[in-house]
C-alpha cells in the first residue's frame, strides 16, 4: 500500500469507534463528525502515545503542552459553526490536529502559536497529510490583525481573561471560542453583536494557560 494511504487507513476501526463516542456524547454535526473520521491523531502525538491516541482523553505532545481531549475539540468545533470557505483563527497551534480538523471542515486556517519547536513539527505533520493552512509563530492573545476578520476564533489555551484583541477580529455575528480561568476554568462561546458580545458558558475545562508575553 502507498505510504501516504497507510497514514490514513492505520487506526481506522479506533478513529471510526471514537467518532461513535462522541456522537454518543452529543455532538450531531455531521461535519464535525466526519473530520474526526478522516483526520489521523495519532499522527500529531508521539509515537508512544499513538495507543491512546483514540481515547477520548488528552494527550501531553511535548513542551509542557497537552493536546485537548477529542470531545472538547468536537464541542469547540460544533458551537464555532464552521463553513466551508470560512476565515478562522486558531489560537494555539499545538500539535496540529485541531488544524486539521478545520481544514478538514473547509475552512481557511490561520493558526498562531508561540513555541516554534511546536509550530515546526506541526507544519511537518500538516505537509505530510497535505493540509494547506497559514501557521504563523507569535503571541494569540494579540490574535493575527493583518487576516482579520475571522468569522470564528478558537482559543486552545486559558486566558485570565478573554483577550479584547480578539472581539476586535471578529465579523458581525462571529464566535470566539475561549476557555477562561486559572485552576478553575470554564469554556465560553461569544457571538459578535453589534457593539456586544453574547456570552454562553459551555462548561468546565482543563487547558493549558495562555501566556500573554506583551501584557
Ligand atoms: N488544540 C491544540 C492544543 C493546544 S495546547 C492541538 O490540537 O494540539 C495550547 C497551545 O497554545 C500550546 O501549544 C501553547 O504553546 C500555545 N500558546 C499558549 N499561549 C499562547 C499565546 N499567547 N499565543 C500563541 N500560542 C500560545
Amino acid at each position: 500500500m502507498p505510504e501516504h494511504l497507510k497514514l490514513t487507513t492505520d487506526f481506522r476501526r479506533d478513529r471510526l469507534r471514537l467518532v461513535e463516542q462522541l456522537r454518543e456524547e452529543g455532538v450531531q454535526d455531521l461535519a464535525v463528525l466526519h473530520a474526526f473520521a478522516l483526520v489521523p491523531r495519532h499522527l500529531f502525538v508521539p509515537d508512544a502515545m499513538h495507543h491512546r491516541a483514540y481515547k477520548n482523553t488528552p494527550i501531553p505532545i511535548g513542551d509542557g503542552q497537552t493536546i485537548s481531549s477529542p470531545e472538547i475539540h468536537a464541542i469547540s468545533l460544533e458551537l464555532a459553526e464552521i463553513h466551508q470557505g470560512d476565515r478562522v483563527l486558531e489560537v494555539g497551534t499545538g500539535s496540529g490536529f485541531q488544524t486539521a480538523l478545520l481544514a478538514a471542515l473547509g475552512a481557511d486556517v490561520y493558526s498562531i502559536e508561540r513555541l516554534t519547536s511546536l509550530s515546526n513539527r506541526a507544519r511537518d505533520t500538516l505537509l505530510t497529510l497535505g493540509y494547506q493552512v497559514h501557521l504563523e509563530i507569535g503571541d494569540g492573545s494579540l490574535g493575527l490583525p493583518s487576516h482579520a476578520p475571522y468569522s470564528a476564533i478558537i482559543v486552545g489555551a486559558a486566558a485570565k481573561k478573554p483577550p479584547a484583541a480578539l472581539f476586535e477580529q471578529l465579523v458581525e455575528g462571529g464566535r470566539l471560542i475561549v476557555p477562561v480561568g486559572t485552576s478553575n476554568q470554564t469554556l465560553y462561546r461569544y457571538t459578535q453583536r453589534g457593539a456586544e458580545h453574547i456570552r454562553e458558558r459551555i462548561g468546565g475545562a482543563r487547558f493549558v494557560p495562555l501566556i500573554e508575553e506583551s501584557t
